[in-house]
């Protein structure tokens, strides 16, 4: 009999929607991490419905799992078996009827919360969208883009929740100018708990909303948030740019790119700066982004060496001492390129890390930060080592605070090669992740459920003084704080294909 049956009976008689047997889709998110299959899956429609399903929780000792899009690549998504798994993907992203609507008008406010008629908005000011939990980047953008605005901070998964960005503290394109997405919100709602039941409180302070940000969903539900915009810049105003370098000696190729990245950090403001390392399958052969007369040739590869190619995006005059900084490298060449030929290439770096029916990417080693690029090619030369032979290829981000990295292996859909994989990144982060290399682990998709064992203590104590202030009744992602938590990869599970 199921563990959760008072809950079921519970959410049947309120009207609340939700799932429950073997939920083997919810075992994992898209970390491959897994700590079992969990029994239990609720759909709350809105805030109300939070609110219910957290008062039965506190008064009942139900366990609460959060869950966005489960686009999480460290586990932060997943719920041991005892636990209720929370999908808020629809809280503040449904018509009156429960239906999850993709379009909405979007409610623009200023920083104080004052509604702002975006039609008469000047470039200049301080806005923010107010946006359901369960909303999107890509959404919110759709609706946005007419006004020529956009959302200031969006992960390259667009189709997170906004919940998801603020809980793992995401960064992504216009990280570089706006901040990772703690700095991107002016006020939240959020459903906690009290000895009693739940609470529904409001944060507008700042500095608190920073601390917050990359909860990992310890705290409660959040259902509502002011997340910040900014206006879409004109195509005259803004420069793109293409660095490229070729070398078959990686050490050299990283230590000179780190510094070019040092000075770019120094004297330029940019919206993106992101890199991609180009081998021959990166994309198919009839891929039209080879017949382009300008990057066509950046996807000719010689065997044997490497080409990593640097893309920059800002206004010009943020970005004009960039030309001059690349001559100071002769073995980087420097091109201008146009908006669209900048997200062709943006277009390649985002499938670069994406699956096909094939084959699909191991997250493992997925993302570190390099605090001080001058240690990029120790990095790059140590990852390659391990590297060799196999499929897949190193992208990232030029952050001013750093450079992340991304690597995710290449698996055929069988058992064994998912498990070859994983052991792979297994071998990388042993590789890579150490302190003389300055290197970070999960700096920006959030240290999931490592969150107690790797943040730093001063985080820890933070972390601590969070719970007990939002979450007295311990209901919300307890398993965070377990100091034996054990997940293991979901390819244990894994059936081979026929
Ligand atoms: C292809 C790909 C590209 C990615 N690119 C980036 C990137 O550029 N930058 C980046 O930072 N990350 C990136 N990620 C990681 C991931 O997409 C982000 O961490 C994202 O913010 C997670 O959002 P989600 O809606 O999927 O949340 P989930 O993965 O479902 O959940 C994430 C965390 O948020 C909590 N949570 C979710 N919703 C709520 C809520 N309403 N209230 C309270 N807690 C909640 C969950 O409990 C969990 O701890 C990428 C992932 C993939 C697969």
């Amino acid at each position: 009999m199921s563990v959760h049956v008072a809950m079921e009976r519970f959410l049947q008689a309120n009207g609340i929607t939700f799932d429950a047997g073997e939920l083997r889709g919810y075992a994992s998110d898209a970390s491959f991490l897994t700590l079992g299959v969990p029994s239990l899956l609720v759909f709350p429609k809105d805030a109300p419905e939070c609110v219910k399903l957290v008062d039965f929780a506190v008064k009942h000792g139900n366990a609460l799992v959060p869950r966005g899009t489960g686009s999480s690549t460290a586990g932060q998504a997943i719920a041991p078996p005892n636990a209720v798994l929370v999908d808020m993907e629809r809280v503040g992203a449904c018509d009156r009827r429960g239906h999850r609507r993709g379009l909405f008008k979007p409610q623009v406010v200023d920083a104080r919360g004052e509604p702002v008629d975006l039609k008469r908005a000047g470039p200049d000011e301080e806005l923010y969208v107010r946006v359901g939990a369960g909303q999107t980047s890509d959404e919110t953008n759709q609706m946005l883009r007419p006004f020529r605005w956009g959302v200031a901070v969006t992960p390259s998964s667009g189709y997170s929740t906004f919940g998801g960005n603020f809980a793992t503290n995401a960064r992504g394109s216009g990280t570089p100018e706006y901040g990772p997405f703690a700095e991107a919100v002016s006020r939240l709602r959020i459903v906690a708990s009290s000895e009693r039941g739940a609470r529904v409180l409001e944060i507008t302070d700042r500095d608190e909303i920073r601390r917050l940000a990359g909860h990992h969903g310890l705290c409660g539900l959040v259902t509502e948030l002011d997340v910040r915009i900014a206006p879409i810049p004109k195509p005259e105003d803004m420069v793109c740019a293409i660095l490229s370098i070729e070398s078959e000696d990686m050490e050299r190729l990283g230590a000179t790119i780190g510094q070019l990245m040092k000075r770019v950090s120094a004297s330029c403001r940019y919206y993106a700066g992101e890199f991609l390392f180009i081998d021959q399958t990166i994309v198919r052969p009839d891929d039209p982004v080879r017949r382009d007369p300008v990057l066509g040739a950046y996807f000719e590869v010689t065997a044997g060496v490497r080409r990593m190619v640097l893309l920059y995006r800002g206004r010009k005059e943020a970005m004009a001492p960039l030309p001059a900084i690349a001559a100071g490298f002769p073995e980087v060449s420097y091109r201008e390129i146009t908006y669209p030929q900048f997200q062709a290439m943006m277009r390649v770096r985002t499938a670069a890390t994406g699956k096909s029916v094939a084959r699909l990417n191991v997250p493992g080693c997925e993302d570190f930060i390099v605090q001080d690029p001058a240690k990029f090619g120790e990095v790059l030369a140590a990852m390659f080592d391990v590297l060799a032979g196999t499929e897949g290829r190193p992208v990232g981000h030029h952050y001013p605070d750093g450079i992340v990295v991304h690597y995710r292996p290449q698996a055929r859909v069988a058992k064994e090669a998912i498990e070859a994989a994983w052991a792979l990144n297994l071998r990388l982060r042993g590789a890579v992740l150490r302190p003389e290399l300055t290197t970070e682990d999960r700096r920006e998709h959030g240290l999931g459920l490592a969150l107690f064992r790797d943040a730093l203590p001063s985080r820890q104590e933070e972390l601590r003084r969070l719970k007990a202030k939002y979450d007295p009744a311990n209901v919300f992602c307890s398993h965070l704080l377990d100091p034996k938590l054990k997940a293991e990869f979901v390819g244990n599970e894994f059936r081979a294909l026929p």
